[in-house]
């Protein structure tokens, strides 16, 4: 049997899909206009090669295809890496969590306040969230029903050369926030 040739591709979105405006939450063009389709590649749950697209503020592109070259290289293994426009989640990220779906540009609300994220400018990352929950200040997880097992592969974890690489690029890590657990968030101000 010969391998390494194919890739299965979880994402092919033109420009123009993977900005498709949320009639939600409408993004200011000034906003959408920094952002960028990224391809990336990484090995899934199945043992292959997968390509994937990131939406990504256009400052931190140079950063993110560092940890994804560092991804592949450690065969760290990535669920898919899908923008939140896709028909398949349509900007929801409790589906996008769900199914523990990566993914950086989403124009929405830090759950539960009024404040913008950093994903709305585009300048954070989740990493295969079923596996890497987030946990609030009252101990409620999302996705539902997600439990963090630092053991299991695709999970982050301190000391891994994942949360090395992005504290070396200057990102912050919800890991390591006190009051909450983001396990699957990297953020960077620019
Ligand atoms: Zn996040």
């Amino acid at each position: 049997m010969t391998h390494g040739e194919q890739i299965f591709v979880d994402s092919n979105l033109s420009e123009e899909a993977a900005k498709t405006q949320n009639p939600l939450s409408v993004c200011p063009e000034e906003i959408l206009n920094n952002q960028v389709i990224v391809p990336v590649r990484y090995w899934s749950f199945d043992n292959q090669l997968h390509q994937g697209q990131l939406v990504i503020h256009k400052s931190l592109v140079e950063d993110i295809l560092k940890v994804f070259e560092a991804i592949e290289k450690e065969k760290f293994p990535i669920a898919s890496v899908i923008p939140a426009t896709d028909p398949r989640f349509e900007w929801d990220d409790d589906v996008l969590m769900d199914q523990n779906n990566t993914s950086c540009f989403n124009y929405r609300t830090i759950a539960g306040t009024t404040t913008l994220s950093y994903h709305a400018l585009g300048c954070a990352i989740d990493i295969n969230p079923r596996l890497n929950p987030y946990i609030s200040k009252k101990g409620i997880v999302s996705p539902q029903s997600a439990t963090y097992n630092p053991d299991l592969p695709g999970t982050i974890t301190e000391g891994s050369f994942l949360v090395s690489l992005f504290d070396s690029l200057g990102w912050e890590w919800g890991g390591r926030w006190q009051d909450r657990k983001d396990w699957q968030h990297f953020q960077k101000a620019i």
